[in-house]
């Protein structure tokens, strides 16, 4: 089995032999074919097992996908197109490398969202919009109070680590910034643990329900 197989295309695939990955992981073969069709995923990988790859390369393929008129699609300033949420600085900047490193040979932008630094660099970052944008809850609703962003045109949103987000305490947060983006939407969500508090989390923002990946 390839990373070709999966309906990924030509400069996905480079980037990822690129990095020398020669085969996908259980976990990539599961993942990448339901999130292109266009399903929700409750993912229960574990770090270590690819999972990052496992939903940002298929989101990759989506959102390079160009429109009907045959051209990218234009984010506008302030507003992103997919919206990865992550519980620390650590994962947000982690995944943003990967987000990066796959993206390397496509026309898209990325940006990691954290609190604890300087806000303003990342307000000037925003103005243009951003097409996936790795965030922490807090810094990210600070921003959306300050209208330094809209989320409007976000097509995708991932919730990586969600039970150590709920454990951390960033429920309300959560809650907050999901009732503000669009009601069609994909979900993606990736858990250590499926616990009641997860589901209930799944239960709430996916009418459609979600296909158990891992
Ligand atoms: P993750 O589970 O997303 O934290 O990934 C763990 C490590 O596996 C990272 O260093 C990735 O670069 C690497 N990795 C992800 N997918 C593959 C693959 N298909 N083949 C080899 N290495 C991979």
């Amino acid at each position: 089995m390839s990373f070709s197989k999966l309906g990924l295309s030509d400069p996905i695939i480079k980037a990822v032999k690129d990095l020398g990955y020669s085969k996908p992981t259980p976990i990539q073969r599961e993942s990448i074919p339901a999130v292109l069709l266009g399903k929700n995923i409750l993912g229960t990988s574990q770090t270590g097992t690819g999972k990052t790859a496992s939903f940002v390369l298929p989101l990759l393929e989506k959102l390079s996908k160009v429109t009907k008129r045959g051209k990218k699609q234009i984010t506008r300033g302030k507003r992103i197109r997919a919206l990865i949420l992550t519980p620390t600085r650590e994962l947000a900047v982690q995944i943003e490398e990967s987000v990066a490193q796959y993206s390397k040979y496509l026309d898209l932008s990325s940006m990691a969202l954290y609190g604890g630094v300087d806000v303003e660099p990342q307000k000037e970052r925003l103005i243009e919009g951003v097409d996936i944008l790795v965030a922490t809850p807090g810094r990210l609703l600070d921003l959306v109070h300050q209208r330094a962003i809209y989320f409007d045109e976000v097509e995708m949103l991932v919730l990586d680590e969600a039970d150590r987000m709920l454990d951390m305490g960033f429920i309300d947060d959560i809650s907050k910034i999901i009732e503000r983006l669009p009601f069609d939407r994909q979900n993606l969500l990736f858990s250590a643990t499926i616990n009641a508090d997860v589901r209930s989390l799944a239960d709430s923002f996916s009418g459609d329900g979600f296909s158990g990946v891992g």
